[in-house]
């Protein structure tokens, strides 16, 4: 028999993927499947929980057939998923009542308004959860389906049916119905945790009008959660990893300690700071999480998190509506190209300006032109915007968190673009650190689950895995990133 080998399963919002994980870190092999978006109105988004499960076991089944899985040569699986979506089920019958409410539908917003209007109550949530009060997270979601599925309200409170993050959706089918759980990550995005006290808060639950009695316990991400029970997976094999994909990344970055940070560069941004066991609460517009914690660990850690809402779909913007270039890949060569922007400054906000700003009335714009600006010129503005828009939220991150960073993690598509990680250094000064794995959403659901099974021996040994990493560190003075910096700004003036 050969070496062991961990499993993730990694649930994302477009597609389902099984990735093998051997003990060196290295992604083996992945099975990717993709299922299907659900629009019934606009704003509204929906995933059929039905479909994300057979996604999922289909991945897994597909690369447990390709290696010849079983008890024998897997150690452990690890769980990451898209945060809040909310999925309401009947465990007698194993049959969701709707379809799951994805994080991104906008339905329940008018409940947020209604519920969380008052000054008092936006601060009475931000202080026990974390977050500021959005349609975005699992509350709003729950109540809504509890409202409009018939009967729904009556068997909820019969004890009838249960919620669940599709971690715990997935959970409960893989281990035959035995484990009704969700990790503390996956629960501090649903607005009904309190995530000093670790425990749902009823004060929460009767503002939404939430049976307790359908909440999930909550373990720590780096546990046992069950054992494989369902046809055609292999049996027996124990679940010990549960982590939201932004902690699962971080997780994956080895970002274990307070001060460490890692940004993902996507479509959007997404920046998470390890806060150790302090968890502050924002005056910027951020929101303060639980962390994903090694098992040794035996209290609550917590980041600030922050987004970008316009990062690489910026770069999809040149390619696909101005036709200023025909890949992604190569904004770098002309980036590189000129010596800099030659005074051009974009300013992406498509959809109003998010953190520190929060600003939703605020449009793009594109300044500083001369009849000497090129395409080059202006890709080259483009991506400095994503380091402009990350540099904002870690300036901020760092003022909440008293933390000053030293080293950025960065992972997603268009960290592969080494202007855009050397521009990022030059604005922070700061060393940006790039693993060779970017997959890093699955390698720290592989991580937890692993250490939490003894297959590795301590975040050491995770640590000692990345040795290779890219590694860009800052050619700037202060003066010169100052000056870099006080462009932008006055654009963001501008955009605003
Ligand atoms: P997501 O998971 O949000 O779909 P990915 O992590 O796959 O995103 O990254 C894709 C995004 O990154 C796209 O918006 C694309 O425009 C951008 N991107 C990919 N490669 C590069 C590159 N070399 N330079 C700049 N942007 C890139």
């Amino acid at each position: 028999m050969g070496d062991k080998y961990v499993i993730a399963l990694d649930q994302g919002t477009t597609s389902s993927r099984a990735v093998l994980v051997d003990r060196t870190g290295a992604m083996v092999d992945c099975v990717q499947r993709a299922y299907q978006q659900i629009y019934p109105q606009p704003g509204w988004v929906e995933h059929n929980p039905q479909e994300i499960l057979y996604s999922q076991l289909g991945a897994l089944t597909e690369l447990v057939s390709r290696h010849a899985l079983s008890i024998d040569n897997v150690a452990a699986i690890g769980i990451d998923n898209q945060r809040e979506t909310t999925i309401v089920w009947d465990p007698t019958t194993g049959e969701p009542i709707a379809n799951a409410i994805v994080w991104q539908c906008r339905r329940t917003a008018p409940i947020i308004e209604e519920l969380c209007g008052t000054e008092e109550v936006r601060a009475s949530i931000q202080s026990k959860t974390g977050l500021l009060p959005d349609a975005y997270f699992s509350a709003s979601k729950i109540k809504w389906l509890l409202d409009n599925v018939d009967g729904a309200r009556e068997r909820a409170e019969a004890g009838e049916l249960l919620f669940g993050t599709v971690d715990t959706w997935l959970v409960w089918v893989l281990t035959g119905g035995l484990t009704h759980a969700t990790d503390v990550t996956n629960a501090s995005r649903t607005m009904l945790y309190n995530i000093h006290k670790g425990c749902w808060d009823e004060d929460l639950l009767s503002l939404f009008d939430i049976p307790q009695q359908m909440m999930p316990e909550v373990r720590p991400s780096a546990s046992f959660f069950g054992e494989t029970s369902y046809p055609g997976v292999p049996a027996g094999i124990p679940i010990c990893g549960v982590a939201g994909d932004q902690q699962s990344a971080l997780f994956g970055q080895c970002c274990f300690e307070t001060g460490q940070a890692k940004n993902t560069y996507g479509t959007g941004c997404f920046l998470l700071m390890h806060t150790g066991a302090d968890a502050p609460i924002s005056r910027n517009n951020l929101v303060t999480t639980i962390v994903a914690s090694p098992p040794e660990v035996g209290h609550t850690e917590y980041a600030l998190e922050g987004s970008v809402f316009v990062a690489g779909a910026l770069i999809q913007w040149l390619r696909d509506e101005m036709h200023l270039i025909r890949s992604a890949e190569e904004t770098e060569y002309l980036a590189k190209s000129v010596p800099d922007a030659g005074g051009v400054t974009i300013v992406p906000a498509f959809t109003g300006l998010g953190a520190p700003y929060w600003n939703p009335e605020a449009r793009g714009i594109i300044c500083g032109l001369t009849r000497g600006t090129t395409p080059a010129h202006i890709v080259r503005a483009a991506l400095e915007a994503l380091a402009f828009q990350t540099h904002d939220l870690v300036r901020a991150m760092e003022a909440d968190a008293g933390i000053a960073l030293g080293e950025l993690n960065v992972d997603g598509g268009a960290s592969r673009n080494d202007f855009l990680m050397q521009f990022q250094a030059d604005v922070l000064r700061a060393t940006i650190r790039r693993p060779k794995n970017i997959e890093t959403t699955s390698l720290g659901a592989a991580f937890l689950a692993g250490l939490a099974s003894g297959y590795w021996s301590g975040t050491d040994e995770l640590r000692a895995l990345r040795s290779t990493d890219d590694v860009f560190s800052s050619n700037t003075t202060r003066d010169e990133a100052d000056a870099l910096v006080a462009g932008w700004k006055d654009a963001v003036r501008r955009a605003m």
